[in-house]
């Protein structure tokens, strides 16, 4: 199979040779509000904080070709028209080459010995995307070319951007001040904020409306203006503003020259918008340009970035001889995860940034995954999350990032959602024992005052106070998996299957948030016990208790766990289904709780999710899949077989079967399905794969679709943040708890020494372990032999020698 890369360990880098990858492979600028996603031949956008109402350029999805609009450079050397990133422009380089790094985006490209490097990145503090663009004449004759910038504005909401086009097309403003072009449609009006274009040299000209520079029936591929070597020096009125510099440049042999261009994002404050009639204040602005104007500043930046990242990834990291272990754990999932958490499920290529904002299941998930690199984030994160919680513990599905108000669109009753707080918080408090967070004042969304610890006891009780028949959990509109509409009944296309309840008094219960509660439930009780609010946790105990017993009674089929009843109360995942027999999430689910460990249960289950689930590219989310629409079960059963949740390998709950295996004690198969779908592990087959082969996606074909193997929907998913989690907590066996660090590895054989560096509540512990499979292990402590494998908390600053024998 063909390859389009390779990882560069030591830099960090995916190396992108070849810019016809089989989908755009992308990366991510920004930590602090300004935020880019690039991909290896310069398309993508930016936007400020929220990937909807701040869209700062413009980018048309589902588009033809594919991924038509970016930050885009073009050169034209007599009638040589190029692109550094191969795109626009699409004339065949001598030399390609895109460097996704952590925090910014390298492309190379060269043409008849004229090289072009250019380096995106976002400062970690300011609000600007930075641009710098090295131009390295390596003939023998002196050059003169001319360079052309481009992007296209967006008119900020991002929906009404692509849709009101009545409007928009009479809206657009620009000013435009020696080399820097501002856009600031509707600024006249409510907005505050503006964006601006700029290069660190004079220019030899300009434009601002699209249609000038790039024709009406021309594209960017070749725009009008570049065709005649010139440009209009455009002022747009309406119609689609853009900014394009217009550059001649002359280099002598082997001379190389730097441009800096700068794609900002300026908020001013209301009295002071203006420093004429409708003209910009532009202060705010200048002060940003002359921080970045000289290479030397630029530097600098990219230095603090690097360095940034490299402490973040100081808190967990391995030494071991299995490199593809490494650079997952050690980089690529470390990264895919703060990412995520970034994120959330808004903006990807997948993702359009205007559907959804951050889900609460979703964003609680993705703590596990980043809390050990910053917990005050995490911390800041929980509290904006419970902030949306309503008072009778249930949550809104999604908040906007920036308003950090609950969706009222999309609602609640999806009825896992408050259980991901329980375990989200318990991850924290685990990781930096902080636990006086459980005091922190967070009023409930409708304002009713309330601790963190008052969130999670309601989001327990929330579960206790919606139980079905069965004593199990009701599913509400669904549980984790989305597609599994259990009260919905829908017959109209136009209604959404999510959000559309078409029972009012839905019966459907879950075996999934059975699972979840006992799991989650232990976890809150032991919370309690933590605060000694002794009768809170026995009270709880109580109801952690029936569940297992409601599982145990009602929850087994014989040789796997149960689905859910559906609104009838049948069985769903069940052998007396002709389809969907059997599904993942409740196997893995119960496992965790410790259901049916002791007495052969899981390990029933566990051998018929191999029989039935097991792919070789990763583990499928049912078996068999539904192959005809049933109106009881919703939108699973409207995908085709094989593909999202009817069958596919949906990738987000791999991760949970390989930390069952681990407790089931099966350490070969964990790591085995581990690396089915482990990005560095499946990099040979990255043309059948499509999506970046560094990042996990959310979905790859099943074994019932027409191309197993392929994926979908790369980047923001659970599944990055799960797998980080299986691998770090239960195959590697670092798992932080209350009162310590458990060290408890669950390594495949052929891993036989690893040193893990991991730092705790602001300790550094040295791990080595010497794997002797079928042997009793020994831990020492700094040379001392523990009793159990839980070390206890360190002095901030100590550093810990552990041995695992
Ligand atoms: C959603 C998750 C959900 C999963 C399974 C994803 O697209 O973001 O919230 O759990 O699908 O349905």
């Amino acid at each position: 199979m063909k390859k389009f890369g390779y990882f560069d360990d030591k830099k960090r880098e995916y190396v992108i040779t070849d810019p016809k990858t089989p989908y755009p492979w992308i990366n991510y600028l920004g930590t602090g509000g300004f935020f880019t996603i690039i991909s290896n031949t310069g398309g993508g956008y930016s936007f400020y904080k929220d990937a909807r109402l701040r869209r700062i350029t413009r980018y048309r999805y589902n588009n033809v070709p594919i991924d038509s609009e970016g930050k885009y450079f073009y050169i034209k050397e007599d009638d040589c028209l190029w692109s550094p990133g191969w795109k626009p422009a699409k004339t065949p380089l001598d030399q390609y080459a895109c460097h996704h790094g952590m925090g910014y985006t390298k492309i190379i490209g060269a043409k008849n010995k004229l090289k072009a490097e250019v380096l995106y990145f976002v400062p970690l503090k300011d609000h600007v995307e930075i641009q710098q663009v090295r131009l390295t004449n390596e003939s023998k004759q002196k050059k003169t070319f001319k360079l052309y910038s481009y992007v296209e504005w967006a008119l900020w909401d991002a929906l009404a951007d692509m849709t009101n086009f009545q409007r928009n097309f009479s809206t657009g403003e620009v000013e435009v001040e020696e080399s820097v072009i501002y856009h600031k449609t509707e600024y006249r009006e409510r907005r505050n904020h503006f964006a601006f274009y700029s290069v660190n040299t004079p220019t030899q000209g300009f434009d601002t409306d699209r249609e000038t520079f790039v024709g009406l029936y021309e594209s960017v591929e070749s725009p009008r203006m570049i065709q005649t070597g010139t440009s209009g020096r455009s002022i747009a009125k309406g119609w689609p503003p853009i900014a394009s510099h217009y550059l001649e440049v002359s280099l002598k042999p082997g001379e190389s020259k730097d441009f800096i261009f700068l794609l900002g994002f300026v908020e001013n404050k209301t009295d002071n918008k203006f420093s004429a009639p409708n003209v910009i204040n532009k202060e705010q602005a200048g002060k940003l340009m002359k921080k970045y104007t000289s290479s030397k500043q630029v530097d600098q930046a990219f230095l603090a970035l690097k360095k940034f990242w490299h402490e973040m990834f100081s808190a967990f990291y391995i030494d071991s001889a299995e490199i593809k272990l490494n650079r997952m754990v050690n980089v690529w999932n470390q990264y895919q995860n703060m990412i995520t958490y970034l994120f959330s499920r808004s903006a990807s290529y997948f993702e359009s940034g205007i559907g959804r904002g951050m889900g609460f299941r979703d964003s609680n998930q993705d703590i596990i995954g980043m809390v050990h690199m910053q917990p005050q984030w995490a911390r800041q994160r929980i509290i904006d999350l419970a902030s949306t919680q309503l008072a009778d513990g249930s949550a809104y599905h999604q908040y906007q990032p920036l308003t950090k108000k609950g969706n009222h669109d999309i609602g609640g009753n999806f009825n896992d959602d408050p259980l991901w707080l329980v375990f989200s918080v318990s991850a924290y408090l685990n990781e930096s024992g902080d636990f006086s967070f459980l005091d922190e004042p967070v009023p409930f969304e409708n304002g009713e005052d309330a601790t963190i610890f008052e969130h999670i006891k309601r989001a327990f009780y929330y579960t206790v106070n919606h139980l079905g028949p069965h004593g199990l959990p009701f599913i509400g509109r669904a549980d984790w998996n989305d597609c599994l509409n259990l009260n919905c009944f829908s017959e109209n296309p136009d209604e959404s299957f999510q959000t559309t309840e078409n029972v009012s008094d839905g019966k459907a219960e879950s075996l999934l948030i059975a699972g979840m509660f006992v799991k989650y439930g232990q976890d809150f009780v032991e919370i309690c016990h933590l605060l000694n609010k002794t009768d809170e946790a026995d009270k709880a105990q109580i109801h952690v208790n029936k569940m297992k017993e409601a599982i145990d009674r009602d929850g087994w089929d014989g040789n796997w766990f149960l689905r859910a009843y559906d609104y009838y109360g049948n069985k769903v995942g069940s052998k007396e289904n002709a389809e969907g027999k059997i599904f993942i999430e409740p196997q893995a689910f119960c496992i965790l709780a410790g259901i049916g460990l002791e007495d052969g249960r899981a390990k029933k289950a566990l051998r018929e999710v191999n029989k039935q689930l097991a792919t070789p590219y990763g583990l499928v989310l049912l078996h068999p899949a539904y192959t005809q629409y049933d109106i009881k079960l919703g939108e699973i059963s409207s995908y085709p077989p094989g593909y999202k949740e009817n069958g596919g390998i949906f990738c987000h709950n791999n991760p949970w079967i390989v930390i069952a295996e681990t407790i089931a004690g099966n350490n070969e198969l964990a790591f085995d399905y581990y690396t089915r779908i482990a990005p560095a592990y499946i990099h040979s087959i990255s043309e059948l794969h499509k999506t970046e082969p560094y990042v996990y996606s959310q979905m790859i074909t099943g074994k019932e679709s027409a191309r197993p193997g392929e994926a979908k929907n790369s980047w923001l998913t659970g599944t990055s943040a799960w797998n980080f989690y299986a691998v770090s907590q239960y195959i590697l066996g670092i798992r932080p708890s209350l009162h310590g660090i458990i060290v408890d590895p669950k390594l495949p054989a052929h891993i036989k020494n690893i040193t893990i560096h991991r730092k705790f509540r602001g300790a550094v512990y040295q791990i080595k372990i010497n794997n002797h499979p079928g042997h009793q292990t020994s831990v020492f402590h700094n040379g001392k032999i523990l009793k159990n494998n839980l070390i206890p908390v360190a002095k901030p600053g100590e550093t810990i020698k552990i041995i695992v024998e």
